[in-house]
């Protein structure tokens, strides 16, 4: 047996099981595991409940070579790259959601990362997208086949009564013949099709969010993963093309949200100015594209640093406008933000405005962020100037705003400085370097020498070859005296920077070749991977060695 991954979104992926006969089954997958796997068949040493103390678990260690890999929380396991594990007892997990997030991470950490996860006897149609979320890949039929030996209709939503069957609410070919058993199969390998999609898109989160609404103890398995923000934030790709939705309230704990927040405060570098203006988000992104931000530009001439203030992210800088998740977020606007919204994100500006004093700050905002802005002043006892209370892109406010900055020179514009420091956490020398193209879609190079240019889908920069040497250090994937053809397998890679996420543009190195390409895993799973795309390769470059 053999499985591929393709697509990673967090801990969820799409692969390829490849059984040894039988036709390859696209992961998440439902499948007859009893027929994958004979062992199943005298499961000793796999039952042992998951909240099981150490000692009684090493007393029953599963016996040697049976597959799938039987793993436990209190046990370390021999899983190898490429095996199969199965998490015995999962559907247990349900009952107590802080013990899944415990026990999960407790799994993850010690099994390689390159295996495929089977949880026997736990997916429903109503639970199958956070088991995904949560990193399993491969199930059966058993809890859906004891619904319908308790005559329930199973549905994304949740259960229904067996004569739902007849009413018109599905139409697959069980309903058709009144046959509840093959519906609820149906209605599983449907959602998990549906799953499959969403991970391919990198929206696995928005459908958990969405799923989970019907189900309060999935809510509670979501805000304690979220809870652990550092185990989620490792697996998360670092940028996306698509959209992210933050429509609910777990949205500003999302952990890819917290990472932006976090990055801004402690690796973003800004511009050397002593004046700042805060201005509201707009509904477009990027906000420059949009017309109440060309106004505000208009206003303030280049005069001061423009900080966005914005739910869920907390503050944008004008120059990370195009960043993942900034270019991407879509939130519902009503212009009022709860409690919990203002508290957040006034400790985001709080916390920004003291690691980064200026002389003047000009709040130009209104409603929730005016509020923000007033408690994140008094949190770190400065004093703000006001020039306007309402509708900022009017033209009272803007005529306010531009009288405010009289007087007030025009700063440097170097967005690529402040990209830079955001992306790869580095201080660069950016002098010399010039724009050209047409926003978002820009080039940077010195001395007609290009260095970097924005990918439009994800807003992130791309360094060439010449780019790379004005980044001093990080971001590198040193890999074993070989040329390569194509991209680079985990197998090849001698070490990585441990900061280096999936999505992340890397440079790499040998002994015989510089290259620049994106991780397609986190750096240090690529060491503790033996399969798999270590990194897409852009380019390849022979060094000469010298005889
Ligand atoms: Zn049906």
């Amino acid at each position: 047996m053999k499985a591929d991954f393709r697509k990673r979104d967090g801990l969820a992926r799409t692969g390829i099981l490849d059984p040894e006969s039988g036709a390859p089954i696209p992961l998440p997958a439902v499948a007859d595991c009893a027929g994958l796997f004979p062992d199943l068949a005298s499961p000793a040493g796999s039952n042992l409940p998951l909240c099981a103390p150490a000692e009684l678990v090493r007393k029953f260690p599963p016996p040697a070579g049976t597959r799938p890999v039987t793993i436990h929380p209190q046990m370390e396991n021999p899983a190898q790259s490429g095996d199969c594990v199965m998490a015995a007892g999962w559907h247990t997990a349900f009952a107590n959601p802080r013990s899944y997030a415990g026990w999960l991470i407790a799994l993850k950490e010690r099994t390689p990362p390159d295996t495929v996860w089977y949880a026997p006897a736990s997916a429903l149609p109503l639970n199958a997208a956070i088991l995904c979320y949560s990193g399993f890949d491969l199930f059966d039929y058993t809890a859906v086949d004891l619904k319908s030996a308790q005559g329930i209709f199973c549905t994304p939503e949740g259960d229904l009564t067996g004569d739902a069957l007849k009413s018109g609410i599905c139409s697959c070919p069980g309903c058709a013949a009144g046959d509840l058993k093959e519906h609820n199969r149906h209605a599983l390998r449907q959602e998990l099709a549906l799953v499959r999609r969403f991970i391919a898109n990198g929206q696995i989160r928005d459908l958990v969010e969405s799923r989970c609404r019907l189900d309060a103890v999935q809510v509670a398995i979501l805000r304690h993963l979220d809870n652990h923000s550092g185990f989620m934030e490792h697996a998360l790709p670092v940028a996306r093309s698509g959209v992210m939705r933050a429509t609910s309230g777990e949205s500003l704990q999302r952990a890819e949200v917290r990472r932006f927040a976090e990055r801004v405060i402690e690796r973003y570098i800004p511009p050397k100015t002593g004046v700042a203006v805060l201005i509201p988000c707009s509904a477009k992104k990027p906000y420059s594209l949009s017309q109440s931000h060309r106004k505000f530009q208009q206003a303030i001439g280049g005069r001061a640093h423009e900080l966005i203030v914005t739910s869920p992210l907390g503050l944008v800088p004008r120059e990370l406008e195009t960043v993942y998740p900034a270019g991407h977020y879509d939130v519902p606007v009503t212009g009022y933000w709860d409690a919990e919204e203002r508290a957040i994100i006034a400790g985001i500006l709080a916390r920004y405005l003291r690691r980064h004093p200026y002389r003047r700050i000009i709040a130009h905002l209104e409603g929730g962020a005016l509020e923000v802005a007033r408690m994140a002043a008094e949190q770190c006892g400065i004093c703000l100037e006001y020039s306007c209370t309402e509708n900022p892109a009017g033209s009272t406010a803007l005529n306010a705003l531009d009288a405010a900055l009289a007087g007030e020179r025009r700063i440097k514009d170097d967005r690529l400085h402040g990209m830079l420091s955001y992306q790869f956490n580095c201080d660069t020398d950016t002098r010399g370097t010039t724009p050209r193209g047409h926003f978002p879609e820009v080039f940077y190079s010195r001395n007609h020498v290009q260095l970097f240019s924005i990918d439009t889908g994800t807003g992130m920069l791309r360094p060439t070859l010449d780019g790379w040497k004005i980044i001093p250090a990080g971001y590198r994937v040193q890999i074993d005296d070989f040329i390569p053809e194509g991209d680079i397998l985990a197998p090849g890679v001698v070490s990585a920077d441990p900061a280096i996420r999936d999505g992340d543009e890397v440079l790499v190195t040998g002994p015989r070749i510089l290259g620049t390409g994106r991780a397609a895993m986190p750096g240090d799973e690529m060491l503790r991977c033996r399969r798999g795309i270590a990194v897409r390769v852009r380019k390849i470059k022979k060094i000469e060695i010298q005889p």
